[in-house]
């Protein structure tokens, strides 16, 4: 018999209002390993109050920012203490290794310190007044009450770049984690309430997008979304928004191209070009799932990715020899299905993959085959479209300024990386590549000192970083004359 995990809210651990129920299940083997209350608008009515109180009338926005990031240092060292509990209740959720996990636990304690320390470095400026006898200060603030709502691909890291921002610059908000991955989120709200946040000022809501999410979205009562998810959810949201001229902040999807060209590390290259696509499946927001190779290396460049992607061993995420875990659930499996199956439509070829595996061990789970799609063009969904999974397309160019107007040819803006020995070449592609993060000889690499973020419809404001922090600040202008004198004029 599971214990029904609850929504947090002004400092308690609750049932829903109506009580009902929903369970959480393994996509290795769909066996359910938790249930949980089911908030819906009701629930989240209290905690944006609970979260509106605790900013209008708490002690959290008025405390000093040295002290808000001395608490949130205590989570990172809660975070580092139950490392191994988290990795596990997030590869149980996701179906991701658990190695992969244990690196995310990394990143999400690095997270919270890196913000931790930079909670009381920006102390605003004064600025040259050109009125004689006044001085002029430019601060930041907290923003008010923030919205916080986030995806099932990196659950607990996706919230860590929200949550350690939105707390050390003095917000109050309401999380609301994608409903078939809430475990890490409920764990860490137990840490931030062990760390001693105030009631009130951390909240957590657990339930779907159109109940929970819209009710944020539309609320008066909430001064910021931050919502990572998918580019249609994104626009809604901004159209929920409107309602009192939120500010927003969107992370939203991907189609992320890689430049291989003939002159980079021939098998550095492969090795990268899988690394950047096949963990977690493909489901990663930044995957560059669009690969781009130069003509006179392709033939030898898709063999050598072929022979590598045939050994890529799928099954339990918490079994040593595992590389690639399942999908996520049978609807997004279905999607994923699809995708490829319309790939084949369009005239690409599947070199690998292109279905589900047929290994007995796997059927239980959500699993699909490490894909590749060769004789793509630019025009097809397959080379457009999100898969969200395994799946990389690849297109042949022959110049530096085909390969570049391939890779811009896209709704999205995210990432992308480029390949080459020749430095300039690198610098002058890069320069021209329409994209938040760009790498040269890598792909994927991120950490919380840089800020992450789209161009076009993959987003609108950064996280990570110092940009990441002043989405959660608004700014102000305090100018003070210390010699009044009337005009005189009316
Ligand atoms: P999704 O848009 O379906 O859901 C994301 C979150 O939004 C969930 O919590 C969901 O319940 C909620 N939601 C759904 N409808 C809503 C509504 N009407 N109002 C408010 N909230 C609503 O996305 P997903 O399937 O969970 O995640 C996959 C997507 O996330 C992909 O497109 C991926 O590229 C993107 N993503 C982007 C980044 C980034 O950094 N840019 C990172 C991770 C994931």
């Amino acid at each position: 018999m599971l214990t029904i995990k609850k929504q947090f809210i002004d400092g308690k651990w609750l049932f829903s209002e109506s009580n009902e129920v929903r369970t959480i299940i393994n996509p290795y083997n769909q066996e359910v390993i938790a249930e949980v209350t089911e908030s819906d608008r009701i629930d989240t009515k209290a905690a944006i109050k609970a979260a509106r109180n605790a900013f209008n009338h708490g002690e959290w926005p008025n405390m000093t920012a040295t002290e808000r990031g001395r608490i949130v240092h205590i989570i990172a060292d809660l975070i580092e203490r139950d490392k191994e509990e988290l990795a596990e209740l997030e590869s149980l959720d996701t179906g991701k290794t658990l190695e992969e996990s244990r690196w995310d636990m990394d990143d999400i304690a690095g997270v919270f310190r890196y913000y931790a320390e930079i909670a009381d470095k920006d102390g605003g400026k004064i600025i040259d007044s050109p009125i004689p006898n006044t001085i002029s200060k430019v601060v930041k603030e907290p923003i008010g009450v923030c919205g916080l709502i986030t995806p099932w691909n990196y659950p607990l890291l996706q919230a860590s770049w929200k949550l350690a921002p939105a707390l050390v610059a003095g917000n109050t908000f309401i999380m609301k984690p994608s409903e078939i991955t809430p475990l890490t989120s409920i764990k860490i709200f137990e840490l931030i309430e062990e760390a001693g946040v105030p009631a009130g000022v951390a909240n957590l809501v657990l339930g779907k997008g159109n109940t929970v999410g819209a009710e944020l979205s539309e609320s008066m009562d909430v001064d910021l979304i931050s919502f990572t998810g998918g580019v249609e959810t994104g626009k809604h949201i901004m159209q929920a928004a409107s309602v009192n001229v939120k500010k927003i902040a969107l992370e939203l999807g991907g189609k992320n191209p890689n430049i291989i060209f003939a002159d980079a590390d021939f098998e550095i290259a492969v090795d990268q070009a899988l690394n950047g696509v096949f963990f977690h499946a493909g489901q990663i927001c930044s995957a560059g799932t669009r690969l781009l190779v130069e003509e006179s290396i392709h033939d030898e460049f898709v063999d050598a990715l072929v022979a590598r992607v045939k050994k890529i061993k799928l099954g339990n995420g918490f079994d040593e020899s595992t590389q690639m875990g399942p999908l996520i659930s049978a609807e997004h499996l279905n999607k994923v299905s699809e995708y490829v199956e319309n790939g084949i439509k369009e005239g690409a070829t599947v070199a690998v993959g292109g279905k589900r595996p047929e290994d007995p061990d796997l059927q239980n789970g959500f699993f699909y085959l490490p894909t590749i799609f060769t004789n793509c063009t630019t025009d097809m969904d397959v080379v457009q479209d999100e898969a969200f999974g395994p799946v990389i397309t690849i297109e042949k160019f022959t110049t530096e300024e085909e390969a570049i107007q391939l890779a811009n040819d896209s709704i999205y803006g995210l990432s992308g990386g480029v390949w080459t020995n020749d430095i300039v070449k690198a610098e002058r592609c890069v320069a021209k590549m329409r994209m938040g993060t760009v790498w040269i000889n890598d792909f994927n690499s991120y950490f919380p000192h840089a800020p992450w973020g789209g161009f076009k419809q993959s987003g609108i404001g950064r996280e990570l970083g110092e940009l990441g922090l002043d989405e959660y600040t608004e700014t102000k202008h305090i100018m003070h004359n210390l010699k009044p004198e009337s005009m005189n004029w009316f």
